[in-house]
């Protein structure tokens, strides 16, 4: 049976977790985590500073050469047993994850599916780690390349994927034999604790996983990297603070992995089949209350098509049902804090002032928690702020285009280039788009690309590295060259 929110909140960890023991922070500090659909504070956990930080890279730093030596698939298991518990413990996981972030059950469900698979997956790849040995060209030497761990890693999530943005890295991390100092977003840290502790009942040493939840990110993670302790820092939020902590890691040459901010077009061909496009929109735009950096931002539709595809679409997003997460039945939660939904009203104000014609929603509700109502917007205009801003709430912004060229010189004016969208049911106009849109990644007649087994990540200011897929480990490998002369 599903326990009670209390009942599972009251197991969790203290908010910092050094070397295996849960503690409060040195200060004495504490900090409140609140439900979005109602306001409510529902836990408090101790908020680290600078002593906790420290505390937790010297204990990764102490762990490593330890966490390294022990065999791949002894790892594997670890990840393949945390893997299994994930999956047991759905619907209180899924709960859990409501609670703190909002999104109905039913897709925290689908995060703990697609979070739990990272770990499957980097148990897969755990043994798979190639190295290679050949002859140099002249025949003189034997040149051996073997992969070691990178070392003692940072990880730092955000909010929108509370599971799975940590199992991405934690996964491949322990896979590679890193060890870790975690810092997970402080609007929702409780899935994460949760998460610590399906490891450590999956056998994970102690020392390998330091966790230090905060409200002072910069006083947690500057010191981590300037510590020189650390090896490697993999990062998922937004670009300007992507490009602080870069600039910080240059000063110890750390090696570095950017999932940063996104503005996706998602383009409509005058050939899509309807059906199709309305459903991958919705799926590209809603997922996850339009909360994410994959989120459609740009919705790009042949003018021959946008007043059809307009209706249709409009019809379903006004038959979505908004409210409590927590509520079986609702389609859309609320956005995570009241910040969030003053941005999107006025990146709403702003386009209908500029000309934007609102399909439906466009007004906020009044009551408590922060909802913000399924809109269709549509004729905006280049110029509207949404058009160069993560809109990150459930606002689709349609535009009309009137050939291929147009639309992929709009698509890819933006600095962005993480994802891409493209309905068509010609082939060959679909490949054509995927060749010549600027994404790390490319969807044809889907609203959703991300998979464990495929590599995540952007190009262009969206970010360095990727996530997943066969490239995911090697983000957290360096290469060593052993040459042997031939006698
Ligand atoms: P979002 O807009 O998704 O919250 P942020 O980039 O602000 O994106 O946050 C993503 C993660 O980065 C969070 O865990 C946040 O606490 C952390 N963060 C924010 N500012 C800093 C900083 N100066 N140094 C390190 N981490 C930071």
């Amino acid at each position: 049976m599903t326990r009670s929110v209390t009942d599972i909140i009251a197991t969790l960890g203290t908010g910092i977790h050094v070397d295996g023991t849960w503690r409060d922070a040195a200060s004495g500090a504490t900090f409140e985590v609140e439900n979005p659909a109602t306001g409510e504070v529902v836990a408090r956990l101790a908020d680290g500073g600078a002593d906790d930080a420290a505390a937790a890279i010297e204990t990764a730093a102490r762990t490593q050469e330890e966490w390294a030596a022990v065999p791949a698939r002894e790892r594997a298991e670890i990840l393949r047993r945390a893997y299994e518990l994930l999956v047991e413990r759905t619907d209180e996981l899924a709960l859990l994850m409501t609670t703190e972030m909002g999104k109905p059950l039913a897709e925290a469900r689908g995060e703990v599916a697609y979070g739990a698979e990272f770990f499957r997956w980097f148990s897969e790849e755990a043994c798979r780690i190639r190295g290679d040995a050949r002859r140099s060209p002249d025949g003189k030497t034997r040149l051996m390349v073997t992969h070691e761990p990178v070392g003692p890693c940072i990880l730092i999530t955000p909010w929108n994927f509370p599971l799975a943005m940590g199992t991405r890295k934690i996964g491949p991390a322990i896979a590679a034999g890193c060890t870790m100092v975690f810092k997970p977003a402080n609007l929702t840290p409780l899935t994460s604790l949760y998460l610590v502790d399906v490891l450590r009942e999956a056998g994970l040493p102690d020392g390998v996983l330091n966790v230090v939840c905060t409200t002072d990110a910069g006083g947690v993670v500057e010191p981590w990297i300037d510590s020189g302790l650390a090896r490697k820092l993999t990062f998922t939020g937004s670009t300007p603070v992507g490009k602080i902590l870069l600039e910080q890691c240059s000063r110890h040459v750390l090696r570095t992995s950017m999932e940063l901010g996104g503005n996706a077009p998602f383009v409509v061909c005058s050939d899509a089949d309807l059906d199709t496009a309305v459903s991958a929109a919705m799926a590209a735009k809603m997922r996850n209350m339009g909360e994410a950096c994959t989120a459609a931002n740009r919705i790009l539709v042949h003018r021959s098509v946008i007043e059809e595809f307009g209706r249709r679409l409009s019809e379903k997003m006004s038959a979505l049902t908004v409210g409590d997460g927590t509520a079986e039945g609702t389609d859309v939660g609320p956005l995570v804090e009241q910040k969030a939904v003053d941005k999107v009203v006025d990146l709403v104000d702003d386009a209908v002032d500029r000309g934007a014609r609102v399909l439906c929603g466009g007004r906020r509700g009044d009551g408590p928690g922060h909802f913000y109502p399924p809109t269709v917007l549509t004729d905006v205009s280049p110029d509207a702020s949404l058009m160069s801003t993560e809109i990150f709430g459930p606002v689709a912004a349609l535009v009309p285009f009137d050939d291929d060229d147009e639309a992929v010189r709009m698509a890819n004016d933006t600095e962005f280039g993480l994802v891409s969208f493209v309905i068509s049911e010609n082939l060959d106009r679909a490949l054509m788009y995927s060749e010549r849109l600027q994404a790390g990644m490319v969807g044809i007649n889907v609203g959703v690309v991300s998979n464990p087994a495929g590599p995540f990540g952007g190009i262009k200011q969206s970010g360095l590295g990727r996530e997943g897929g066969l490239t995911g480990i090697e983000e957290f490998v360096e290469s060593k060259l052993v040459a042997i002369p031939v006698r």
